[in-house]
């Protein structure tokens, strides 16, 4: 099945051109619930994990007695390099699975707010022993089950992207801000929602940390993956009192707010931050350095 994304409102090119060059590739992920196959690329659901390696688990908790307790991890994702070309795999890698604790953690290293996560970058051709076991993610609802995905095939869409007005110059967010409210219209273009690879994420919320730079080495980083609560926003939207321009054309039968239309804009059944966004940040440089997720 083929999703896709209503132009917007705005053209840069006509409109804005000085937005142009601030543009970024991302990949909105159009997660649906499903059962996606253990080596697909999928939100949610089993991962390619092998036997050999025992499922990692969060010892950063103690109880009420401040006895030490360890967390089974949860599987978040899992992208495969023949799916999507556009990550940059690290050389002799072409499967990167996430993995999080479903608990909240304050600090994760370096940087963030939100949960403890881990990337594990893979050669897919060496993973050729039997599948290991996953703990069952309805085992820990208990400790965050805000934050445990529902299992979702993918349905890939690549888009353009441009960066909220915390992340563009002064002058230029300033001078597009004016221009939409002399039109009197919302911005649908830039921070693009729901789950998408790349692009940029909205910091209207917290404002951005400055610098947004890697633990270990120093260099910026960069938008891995959002998640996002919705795919889209309710109502109409623009002069025409069109559907949001992110609910996918081919999905605009089904309303939002009841058993069909709900699971499509709410699809990984995740409360992400207060109701809103978060972002998975890698190292530009190397993305085998700890990732950073912040929440919204
Ligand atoms: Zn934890
Ligand atoms: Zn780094």
């Amino acid at each position: 099945m083929k999703l896709t994304t209503a132009p917007s409102l705005i053209d840069p090119a006509r409109d804005v051109p000085e937005l142009l060059r601030h543009a970024r590739p991302a990949v909105r992920l159009h997660p649906r619930r499903g059962t996606p196959g253990v080596r697909d690329s999928h939100i949610g659901g089993p991962v390619w994990w092998p036997a050999a390696e025992p499922w990692p688990r969060c010892a950063d908790h103690k109880d009420t007695g401040g006895r030490a307790y360890a967390l089974p991890m949860v599987a978040v994702a899992q992208f495969t390099a023949a799916g999507f070309p556009e990550i940059r795999f690290p050389d002799g890698t072409d499967l990167v699975q996430l993995l999080w604790c479903p608990d909240w953690h304050d600090q994760p290293h370096p940087q963030g707010w939100g949960q403890a996560c881990r990337l594990f970058w893979r050669r897919s051709a060496e993973l050729t022993g039997p599948l290991g076991e996953q703990p069952d993610p309805a085992e820990h609802w208990e400790y965050g089950e805000d934050m445990i995905p529902r299992p979702c095939v993918l349905h890939p869409e690549r888009i353009t992207d441009y960066p909220g007005g915390e992340e563009l110059p002064a002058g230029l967010a300033e001078r597009f801000g004016a221009w939409l409210e002399e039109r009197d219209l919302a911005d649908d273009l830039t921070t693009v929602p729901g789950y998408k690879l790349g692009g940029f994420l909205g910091w209207g919320t917290t404002d951005r940390p400055d610098p947004l730079d890697c633990g270990d080495c120093g260099a910026p980083l960069e938008l891995f993956l959002q998640f996002d609560t919705t795919e889209y926003g309710l109502g109409t939207f623009g002069p025409d009192g069109a559907p949001h321009r992110f609910r996918p054309l081919e999905e605009r039968d089904a309303e939002p707010g009841d058993a069909v239309g709900d699971p499509l804009r709410e699809p990984v059944d995740m409360i992400v931050g207060r109701f809103s966004h978060g972002g998975l940040f890698t190292c530009s440089a190397d993305p085998r350095h700890p990732a950073s997720f912040f929440t919204q």
